[in-house]
């Protein structure tokens, strides 16, 4: 490609694709983060976010990537030696899995084959078997971003309620709020990740955690030595719209953007295109003879499709051809998948013929590549795009 024209395709599952009106939000002056009027936003975003992670509980937002709301998840609740549930369904809850183990956690990891979310029966069965209550926290990505398989996380609260556990639930998030279906308060999850580069669509640079009520207790007894991640002083300068350090000013004002566009599409409609543009893409890679590599169809992301390829084809090199000639990035296959799966993004701010432009990109892609399929995966997408009712 001599000379990149047009719009570059960011259709990796984050950061995704930064619409203009908030790029324009963003380039606003910095206020004082002391002022009445940063207050008005503090408290503006702090309610939105509410709507969006369908809770009436407290949240925070750190200048952090999600990685440092994992943390701050894990030190605010908990001690060091507290043992820890948490489930292998990909690269994303194997990084979580590796830092509770370097804070000091003693981590219990159900095994997993990365092509399923996590399994709840087998989440009641460690719980049942844990008589002494050690374990003081189950921990459970939602929407595990290196496979494109999510889990139900009202079917892992169920799982604990059976086994009568107290141990408390924490849930990222990062690749599924503003995407997916995501209910804090009725899921009875007491701690939920997110970021801000996927289905917020802003930049990266925030994170956030929702608070439970019970977690909120936990963390007033939790021995994990922390200061930048503790939650008090920030849950208190939250009350009036501060906070206790320096904000991401300009991305909070990207924020209140992102929340107001959320609410004129409305989040049961933001919710209904990401379903019907995941299944468009599966139309596609399945007329192309590929493989998803979700195995149950119950548990197909919303926001990403990761395909599989033959054995003798590398992704990476039909990712480095779709970006060289088409300006195009695709998601690549992360941790024991590399090389192996490519990761089509498909949330954040997306339509209709985004998504067949992205859809064809692959599809020469492919071609170029010398990836053995059949064409005509477009044509499927473009079939469902087109014909069903909206
Ligand atoms: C992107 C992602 C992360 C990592 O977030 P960072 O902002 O890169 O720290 C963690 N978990 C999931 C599920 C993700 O999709």
């Amino acid at each position: 490609m001599s000379f990149p024209s047009g719009r570059h395709f960011l259709q990796i599952p984050g950061p995704t694709n930064v619409p203009d009106r908030i790029l324009r939000a963003m380039a606003r002056p910095t206020i004082d983060h002391r002022s009445a009027e940063f207050a008005g936003l503090g408290l503006e975003i702090l309610e939105g976010l509410q709507e969006v992670f369908q809770t009436k509980s407290a949240i925070v937002i750190f200048p952090s990537s999600g990685t440092g709301a994992w943390e701050a998840a894990l030190v605010n609740t908990l001690s060091p030696g507290d043992r820890v549930l948490m489930c292998e369904t990909g690269h994303f809850a194997t990084l979580w899995r590796e830092m509770a183990a370097k804070l000091g956690l003693d981590v219990l990891f159900l095994p997993g084959d990365w092509r399923h979310g996590a399994d709840p029966d087998a989440v009641e069965t460690a719980l049942r078997d844990d008589r002494e209550g050690r374990i003081k926290g189950v921990a459970v990505v939602h929407n595990e971003t290196s496979t494109g398989a999510a889990s139900s996380i009202a079917g892992i609260r169920t799982a604990i309620d059976r086994a009568g556990h107290g141990a408390l639930l924490l849930v990222d998030t990062i690749s599924s709020l503003g995407s997916m279906d995501y209910r804090h308060d009725e899921w009875g999850v007491d701690v939920t990740v997110a970021g801000s580069q996927k289905g917020l669509m802003l930049p990266p640079g925030l994170s956030f955690n929702a608070i439970s009520a019970k977690a909120l207790r936990a963390s007033a007894s939790a021995r994990f030595s922390k200061s930048y991640w503790d939650w008090e002083p920030m849950v208190a300068a939250n009350r009036k719209g501060f906070f206790p350090y320096t904000p991401a000013t300009n991305l909070l004002y990207g924020l209140q953007e992102a929340l107001r566009m959320l609410r004129e599409e409305g989040i049961r409609n933001v919710f209904d295109r990401h379903s019907r543009h995941a299944e468009a893409a599966r139309r596609a890679v399945r007329a192309w003879g590929l493989d998803i590599l979700c195995l149950d169809s119950s548990q197909y992301s919303s926001s990403l499709t990761a395909v599989l390829l033959p054995p003798e084809n590398n992704a990476d090199e039909l990712r480095r051809v779709i970006l060289e000639r088409f300006n195009m990035s695709l998601g690549s296959g992360l941790g024991r998948l590399q090389g192996k799966v490519f990761r089509i993004g498909h949330l954040g701010d997306f339509n209709d013929l985004m998504l067949a432009g992205t859809l064809s990109g692959v599809e020469m892609g492919l071609a170029i590549a010398g990836v053995p399929h059949s064409p005509g995966g477009v044509t499927a997408a473009l079939g469902y795009l087109g014909s069903e009712r909206r």
